[in-house]
């Protein structure tokens, strides 16, 4: 479990953190969203006990982070948004060290090598040396030295870009199964749609703080419509909040989600409506809201684009 209290961090010259409250519990994977600058990388430093809060904590499994920063090491994993990976060792060599580094010995080092070789599917690439391994192995053997030491807590920052489709796949699927043996996942990306495959809750920050932090189970909530139209029309988000009955989740010129209640007959209403008004609706279907609708919604909230 990760509880963040109040947490508040300055640069020399900055706030970038001020007054961050939030917990994810054990098992959950929380993407953690939000505009360049919010304070993602700073946060991440701060709960792995690499930078020291202004004022407030975090506590991993229990552990306050300023108190007992090694003990906490020893929990988690961190996986940097520029990781570095030694090139001339090879994937086994990379994990024995990581292993090592954090404290196991004999016989318990060749048996984390070995799983974690196992769980990042890296088996035949053993005796590789890193520099030989391709963007998307390189990324799964920085993961695997983050996870080699079984921690309880693993905080990934970024661990998608530069990644093709297939690779990102194997990401997902990866961070699913850590998830199934119990491992709680902080994640930070800009990928929405990505992290929709794994993420279980969403916390969105912004100039420094949590704007919002939401279930994604409790997301899809209410039945929403997705209103399509040919040609585009700038009066289209003003139309649907005027209407009752409708809460408009995202709107530009083309495309609406709003939550809607009505049965057929009343979607019919709504559609004949819509004609009438001048809008050239191309398509009124059932949808389920998307990370990415909840972001822009929250987003929106607070004015900004
Ligand atoms: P991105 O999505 O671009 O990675 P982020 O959400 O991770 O951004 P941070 O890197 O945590 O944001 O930065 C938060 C704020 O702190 C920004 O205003 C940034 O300019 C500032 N900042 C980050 N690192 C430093 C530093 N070493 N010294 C001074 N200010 C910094």
């Amino acid at each position: 479990m990760i509880e963040v209290k109040n947490l508040s961090f300055e640069y020399p010259t900055a706030r970038a953190l001020d007054g961050v409250s939030f917990k994810v519990e054990k098992g959950a994977i929380a993407a953690l969203v939000g505009p360049n600058g919010a304070g993602k990388t700073t946060l991440l430093r701060n709960i792995a006990a690499l930078e020291r809060p202004y004022s407030g904590t975090a506590i991993v499994d229990g552990m306050d982070v300023r108190h007992k920063p090694r003990a906490v090491h020893k929990r988690m994993g961190f996986l940097q948004d520029f990781f570095g990976l030694y090139d001339d060792l090879s994937v086994e060599r990379c994990l024995t060290y990581a292993a090592m580094a954090n404290g196991l010995r004999g016989g318990k080092v060749r048996d984390a090598v070995e799983r974690t070789l196992g769980q990042i599917d890296l088996k035949e690439h053993r005796k590789k040396p890193s520099k030989h391994l391709s963007r998307g192995m390189r990324q799964r053997l920085a993961i695997g030295q983050a996870i080699a030491h079984e921690p309880s807590v693993l905080l990934l920052d970024e661990p998608a870009s530069g990644l093709d489709p297939d690779a990102r796949r194997e990401l997902s699927n990866l961070l699913k199964d850590l998830q199934a043996a119990g491992i709680t996942q902080i994640v930070s990306s800009h990928i929405l749609a990505e992290l929709e495959d794994y993420s279980s809750e969403m916390i969105i920050m912004d100039g420094g703080r949590v704007k919002s932090h939401r279930k994604v189970e409790d997301m899809g909530e209410g039945k929403a419509l997705s209103i399509e139209l040919a040609e585009p029309n700038d009066g289209l988000r003003a139309w649907l909040e005027a209407r009752s009955g409708i809460a408009v989740h995202q709107a530009d010129d083309r495309r609406a989600v709003v939550s809607f209640d009505g049965d057929n007959t009343a979607r019919a209403q709504l559609l004949k409506d819509m004609l009438e008004a001048g809008f050239s609706v191309a398509g009124i279907s059932e949808t389920k809201r998307s990370l990415a609708d909840a972001y822009f919604e929250d987003v929106q909230r607070e004015g900004r684009p």
